[in-house]
């Protein structure tokens, strides 16, 4: 019997500080949400296997500080990684317009990161939206990125962001 070689892929989360990046993870990885998730402080690496195409893929999620002090440790980061979600909040624009600054550091610390996906998170707080949905479709289009909004906490979207950037891997390794 032949057995099929697990493929392992390293992604990250990018984006501002309280946008909801550990949150997303959470979501994804045990489908739970903490409503008072500690800011993130440091380095969190959490894995899960997904079926994408019945082909079972490994995601190791690293979750990035997105504190400024945390800018000079960040480099180890996004070695090695073959995606990136790259999250704001929609409730706060100026969390979108650091996605340039976000996308440029990861840029010159990989060189290439071979899929994208673009994420506004907390879609379900639209009484306090400030950025509408077409923005971010906009911004994710220039990018050549899939988008979507999400909500960690209702689950929204959030396996369908993950699997987006599964098959953006997998398309971009395996053409
Ligand atoms: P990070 O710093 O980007 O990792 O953000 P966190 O995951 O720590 O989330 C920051 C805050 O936003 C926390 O209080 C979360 O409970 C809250 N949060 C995260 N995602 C959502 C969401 O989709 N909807 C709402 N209403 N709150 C969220």
């Amino acid at each position: 019997m032949s057995k099929t070689k697990e493929l392992m892929y390293k992604i990250i989360l990018a984006g501002d500080g309280a946008v909801g990046k550990t949150s997303l993870i959470e979501r994804f990885v045990s489908g739970k949400f903490e409503k008072d998730y500690k800011m993130t402080l440091g380095t969190n690496i959490f894995s899960k296997v997904v079926n994408v195409d019945s082909v079972p893929v490994k995601f190791v999620i690293w979750d990035l500080a997105g504190q400024p002090h945390f800018k000079h440790v960040r480099s180890g980061f996004y070695l090695g990684a073959a995606g990136a979600l790259l999250v704001y909040d929609v409730t706060r624009r100026s969390t979108l317009e650091s996605l340039n600054n976000w996308r440029s550091e990861m840029l010159s610390n990989t060189g290439n990161v071979s899929a994208l996906v673009v994420v506004g998170n907390k879609c379900d707080l639209d009484d306090m939206r400030e950025v509408r949905v077409k923005e971010g479709q906009d911004y994710a289009q220039n990018l050549g990125a899939p988008f979507f909004e999400t909500s960690a906490k209702d689950g929204d979207n959030v396996e369908s962001a993950f699997v987006a950037l599964a098959r953006g891997i997998i398309k971009g390794k395996h053409p």
